[in-house]
């Protein structure tokens, strides 16, 4: 069976098993407590779309869209893709149902996989899992930096610390002042085509800001000297940069800036930023996002302002890692219910399923272990107390209480255990 490709998953994918499914959601609770703090509401869109959303909204000349998206005609002769990330899905579907009409504002988030198909390494897979949230409707630079600082301490909430990461910032300038920087690149690249990579080259007619994302010393040598869009910003985006500056310093947050920092994807105007961490090699980009204040537009909407980012959950795992950083996981059972002879087994059912009932997350053997290897289990399952069901206690009324921690045993009486186990738990 293992030999058999077709039982393994596929290239680029992983089995998300129970000890890492759990540092998913609880990293996903951890969003969902800090977003909805911000005001952000959850959406789930499908997880495959139209081909044209991805298109239009990312962009025919972008990497995404030109190499790696996973796209097939379903049965109905349709051209189907399954998501390569979650903006566009969002947009799309805020526009189809008016969430943003008459001048309204929508705070979003989401969670799932996301799929590229994409050369595998550490950190890089083809299904991948985003926590992301999507901001519509405002185009104030308050909400850029308040975007920014939610992104930062969501990996601050999940234990990184702040000299484990890296925020970069960049304006990419919007329709008035972007296209001629972007003639301008495009001649810089032609004045420097033989020092610069053939794809390089190739971006002069495409996408000449990719050029900067460039990995190959010899381009990055080239654009290290090109000229900025920094320093070409027309005076709204000067303005809205400097703005979204004031209020990251208010708040606190470190940031660099990085003006060869232009991000993947066509959609971006103003804004975009990118958080780094420490240890991960190349793949070393945890989250980032950016404005994208014609997206709406591109999918035949009224202007409508937008800024959002994305969060991958493998890298921020490596990330963690790297850090020394310990997810604390509840365990699985908080109390274990063994029993000491066969012969109370009804007895221990009920007990755990009191216990459930009481909202404690208890568990019992279902393979008639000895006593021996139901105290096994329950330090598997990381129990804090383990109730241990004899005849003779049982006979009074009791059981005996063992705190797992501190080896101390107690007897308690039958009525009274989900209420001193709740005690004890803290709640
Ligand atoms: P992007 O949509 O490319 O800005 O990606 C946002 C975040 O998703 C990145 O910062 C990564 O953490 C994660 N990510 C993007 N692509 C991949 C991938 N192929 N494998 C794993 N994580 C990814």
């Amino acid at each position: 069976m293992a030999s058999d490709p077709s039982a393994r998953a596929p290239k680029g994918t992983v089995d998300m098993l129970p000890a890492t499914a759990r540092v998913w959601e609880h990293l996903l609770h951890t969003a969902e407590g800090l977003f909805s703090l911000y005001g952000y509401e959850p959406i789930y869109t499908p997880i495959f779309e139209h081909t044209d959303v991805f298109v239009r909204g990312i962009g025919e000349a972008t990497d995404i869209v030109g190499k790696e998206m996973y796209t097939f005609e379903d049965k109905g002769g349709r051209s189907i893709t399954l998501r390569p990330e979650g903006t566009a899905s969002v947009v799309r579907a805020a526009l189809e149902h008016n969430l943003t009409a008459n001048g309204q504002s929508a705070k979003l988030y989401y969670a799932g996989p996301m799929f590229r198909y994409e050369r595998p390494q550490a950190g890089r897979l083809r299904q991948f899992w985003q926590i992301g949230v999507e901001a519509l409707g405002m185009p104030e630079p308050s909400l850029d930096a308040e975007v920014i600082a939610l992104l930062v301490r969501f990996f601050e909430a999940v234990g990184l610390p702040s000299d484990r990461m890296r925020l970069s910032i960049n304006s990419m300038g919007d329709d008035a002042c972007r296209p001629a920087y972007r003639a301008k690149i495009a001649a810089y690249i032609r004045d420097h085509s033989g020092d610069l990579c053939e794809e390089c080259n190739r971006r002069a007619d495409t996408n000449p800001l990719r050029t900067f994302d460039c990995k190959n010393d010899g381009c990055r040598a080239v654009m290290a000297e090109a000229p900025l869009l920094r320093d070409e910003l027309c005076e709204p985006c000067a303005t809205h940069y400097a703005a979204v500056k004031a209020y990251l310093d208010h708040l606190g947050i470190a940031y660099e800036e990085d003006p060869s920092l232009v991000r993947g994807l066509d959609y971006y105007t103003r804004t975009v930023f990118e958080v780094q961490a420490e240890g991960l090699g190349a793949q070393n980009a945890i989250g980032g996002g950016g404005r994208y204040d014609r997206l709406m537009e591109e999918y035949g909407g009224p202007p409508t302002a937008g800024l959002g980012f994305a969060l991958g959950f493998e890298r921020t795992m490596l990330a963690l890692a790297a850090a020394g950083v310990e997810v604390p996981v509840p365990p699985v059972a908080e109390v274990f219910v063994a029993r000491a002879v066969a012969e109370v087994a009804g007895d221990a059912f009920l007990i755990c399923d009191a216990l459930r009932s009481a909202g404690v997350a208890a568990e019992i053997d279902h393979q008639s272990r000895s006593l021996k290897s139901q105290f096994k289990l329950a330090d598997r399952l990381r129990a804090d107390y383990v109730v241990v069901v004899g005849p003779d206690e049982l006979a009074t009324g009791q059981v005996t209480l063992r705190d797992m921690a501190t080896s101390n045993e107690e007897r308690v009486a039958l009525g009274d255990l989900p209420t001193i186990v709740l005690d004890r738990l803290g709640r």
